[in-house]
């Protein structure tokens, strides 16, 4: 994991503590690290409310912002509203061995700690659609020559349409 920030959960007081960050340095190297085609469009901030308790630690707050990712069909940027809801109770018992994930808190040196951009990464990957799409209306790519359907159509698409057209071309080239 990249160098996060930990903050001591003892500096924390019962009643919790909020914070807000916007890092777009931070969000960049993340996207690199995980080979992710993102960009900002609009900075990402992360608003988290940390209320410790006997058991684990409360995490409310939300992600806004907005990226840009690449279109899954045609492979041009699409915009990405990022609006989410964050709202987990972590364990401090949780055996860490069994988690398949990195988690956004810690033991060392006799005291607890906790990252709210590891929190923040998690949430963020979570907010991302399955396909993102430039629009939903979106043409994609085409399987022939690979042009962009959007921008027009291309000379075979036209061809593929009429299965006769298709059949004329072929006899002209035998010829
Ligand atoms: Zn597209
Ligand atoms: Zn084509």
């Amino acid at each position: 994991m990249l160098l996060l920030k930990w903050v001591s959960l003892s500096d924390i007081p019962a009643q919790g503590q909020r914070f807000s960050f916007q890092d777009d340095p931070k969000w960049l190297l993340l996207w690199e690290r995980f080979a992710l085609d993102c960009h900002v469009i609009k900075s990402l901030v992360t608003s988290l409310e940390v209320t410790p308790r006997q058991e684990g630690v409360y995490f409310r707050g939300t992600i806004m912002g907005e990226v840009s990712l690449s279109c899954s069909r045609c492979l041009e940027p699409g915009t990405v509203n990022i609006s989410y809801d964050i709202d987990v109770y972590e364990l401090y018992a949780e055996d860490a061995q069994k988690l398949p994930r990195e988690r956004p808190l810690k033991e060392e040196n006799g005291k607890w700690w906790f990252s709210p951009e590891q929190l923040a990464w998690e949430h963020f990957i979570l907010a991302l659609p399955d396909k993102p799409l430039c629009a939903e209306t979106c043409l994609g790519l085409c399987p022939g020559c690979g042009g962009n359907r959007n921008f027009g159509q291309c000379a075979c698409s036209q061809e593929t349409l009429d299965p006769r057209l298709a059949m004329l071309r072929n006899l002209k080239i035998n010829r």
